[in-house]
């Protein structure tokens, strides 16, 4: 049993992936490793080779559970935990990244409209979802594996970054 470990780039989802009981994949690591179809000329990453790497997960795929980890992962899984961050939060730790202006912009607005969030829900049969803001690793490694256990349920909705980014408030 795979389940994703998702969420925007910097939300945590490698420090807590490594701090959970489980064996991990990694993503990011597959696509390094040769499951893209080259870089993109635009971004200048690497395009994942979706049609490899599911057909890769579904071979590593077996009655244990493990956690597929990486900001697409919930393309790959029936169950998706996303990690939210708020954006004021968000934005030094891609700043420390070194990311070009542009491609802060990109993810904080990715963020604080629920891009990730929205994905799963249409992908994966069941989504959860944690605020990981002034929570530390550990705790949210916590929170993750009760949601594992079925300890813990954490439905979508959970946070609003709209009045954190952009400053409004919707009534
Ligand atoms: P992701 O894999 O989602 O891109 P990382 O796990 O690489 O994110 O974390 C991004 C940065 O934030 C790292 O420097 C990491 O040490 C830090 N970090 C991760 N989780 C927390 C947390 N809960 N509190 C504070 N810093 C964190
Ligand atoms: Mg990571």
């Amino acid at each position: 049993m795979q389940i994703a470990l998702t969420g925007t780039p910097g939300t945590g989802k490698t420090t807590v992936a490594g701090l959970l009981p489980y064996r991990v994949i990694d993503i990011n690591a597959l696509v390094r490793g040769g499951m893209n179809l080259g870089r993109d000329p635009e971004r200048g990453c690497l395009d994942a080779d979706m049609d490899a790497l599911e057909q890769r997960l579904k071979e590593l795929d077996s009655d244990e559970i493990s956690i597929l980890e990486g900001h697409f992962s919930h393309h790959f899984a029936d169950w998706s935990v996303v990690l939210r961050l708020a954006p004021s939060d968000l934005r030094p730790r891609l700043e420390a990244r070194g990311y070009s202006p542009e491609k802060i912009r990109e993810n904080l607005e990715a963020e604080a409209l629920d891009v990730i969030l929205v994905e799963s829900v249409e992908f994966c049969r069941r989504v959860d979802e944690i605020d990981t803001t002034g929570k530390t690793a550990p705790q949210v490694a916590e929170l993750v594996a009760r949601i594992i256990k079925d300890e813990l349920e954490l439905p979508p909705g959970q946070v609003d970054w709209l009045i954190d980014f952009f400053g409004w408030k919707i009534d």
